[in-house]
């Protein structure tokens, strides 16, 4: 019976075996791009891709090295983390025993060659026929073109082996930036959703707590066009190391939106997310702010905070949109303050 290992790595074979005559016809060189490319477009599931690349074979249009670049950073780059690891783990698998059976199969075919070459010679003696002669030259004409094949299969194999190993380091930063916010180093909206998932996952099973802190600075629009987006830039940096400061290692702390931020508390009850929320607004208000080289004074940035906490019936979505609505009544209530969702008193309608 095939294991799963065996299984995936079969479908990987036979993926490899429809994608790279494919490629090679097209003379597109097997770099670790353009098969992860002709992976996917083999695999189908991207419509999108399938569409592209078979209206392309329809209008024959060459696959240069634009089009394959254009292919690779349209379909394949858009959602990195993803796909490169699916592309990844699948070309690794093959990588390896591919090698392998290459290199035996170009063996085997050399070989193969030498016994044709000595048949070709006695075949050319004058008592031979020229009839067959010529079709053992031929015959051989022909293998050693396989052979050229493979060589150049198997150098462009061996690279491609090298290729991933950078890859799979590559993979790994690509993964973590995927997930990073490039201005702060803070988590992105996105690994916000993936941890609130697994959070919420956990919470079905144990019911411990874990609340949510969001946080919007006050006024930011007017403080961008007093003193500009360079320093506004700055302005977040500052909230984004404050947040670290005050709050330690545990949390998950997320850049959510422009000028929002995410603080996701596992093991926190509400009394206590309250008390982190109130120790970052002051840390934040008490601050007298100047720009980074200490040139202008900018004075202080304040930000209202809401504070929601899981519930059994809550997505991630809920969970946040209360969140968002305590942080909302902070605003109402006239900024630089916290709300806890338990201490909502706005109705729903117009909040
Ligand atoms: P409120 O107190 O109601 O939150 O007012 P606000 O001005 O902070 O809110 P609003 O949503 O109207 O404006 C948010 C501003 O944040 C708009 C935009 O100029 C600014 N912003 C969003 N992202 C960035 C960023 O990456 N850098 C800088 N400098 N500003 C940003
Ligand atoms: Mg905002
Ligand atoms: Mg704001």
């Amino acid at each position: 019976m095939l294991g799963k290992t065996a299984h995936a790595l079969a479908r990987s074979l036979q993926i490899f075996r429809q994608a790279i005559p494919q490629m090679s016809s097209l003379k597109i060189p097997v770099t670790p791009e353009n098969y992860a490319v002709w992976y996917h477009y083999v695999m189908g599931y991207d419509l999108a891709l399938k569409h592209e690349i078979e209206q392309r074979l329809r209008q024959q249009q060459a696959f240069d090295s634009r089009v394959n670049d254009t292919l690779y950073t349209t379909y394949i780059q858009r959602d990195p983390s993803q796909r490169f690891e699916n592309v990844h783990n699948e070309t690794q698998k093959l990588i390896a025993s591919l090698v392998e059976q290459i290199r035996a199969s170009s063996a085997g075919t050399r070989a193969f060659s030498e016994v044709l070459g000595e048949l070709d010679a006695e075949l050319a003696q004058p008592s031979s026929p020229e009839q067959l002669s010529q079709m053992i030259r031929r015959l051989t004409a022909g293998v050693t073109e396989v052979l050229n094949n493979n060589q150049q299969m198997e150098s462009s194999l061996t690279q491609l082996s090298q290729d991933a190993s950078g890859l799979r380091q590559e993979l790994a930063q690509v993964r973590e930036q995927a997930l990073l916010d490039p201005l702060t180093s803070l988590y992105n909206r996105r690994a916000l959703e993936h941890e609130l998932n697994a959070r919420l996952l956990a919470y079905t099973q144990t019911r411990e707590d874990c609340c949510l802190i969001l946080l919007d600075v006050d006024h930011f629009k007017r403080f961008n066009d007093t003193y500009g987006h360079a320093v506004g830039d700055q302005v977040l940096r500052f909230v984004a190391m404050t947040l670290r400061r005050v709050s330690g290692q545990e949390p998950f702390i997320a850049r959510y939106g422009g000028e929002e931020f995410v603080l996701v508390l596992p093991q926190w009850d509400y009394g206590k997310a309250l008390v982190l929320a109130e120790q970052i607004r002051l840390q934040i208000a008490q601050q007298n702010l100047a720009t980074q080289q200490g040139q202008q004074p900018i004075g202080h940035i304040t930000v209202s905070l809401g504070v929601a906490c899981m519930q059994a019936s809550d997505d991630a979505e809920g969970l946040l949109i209360r969140a968002d609505k305590a942080m909302y009544q902070a605003k109402q209530q006239g900024r630089d303050q916290v709300v806890g969702e338990r201490d909502r008193i706005l109705d729903d309608v117009g909040a």
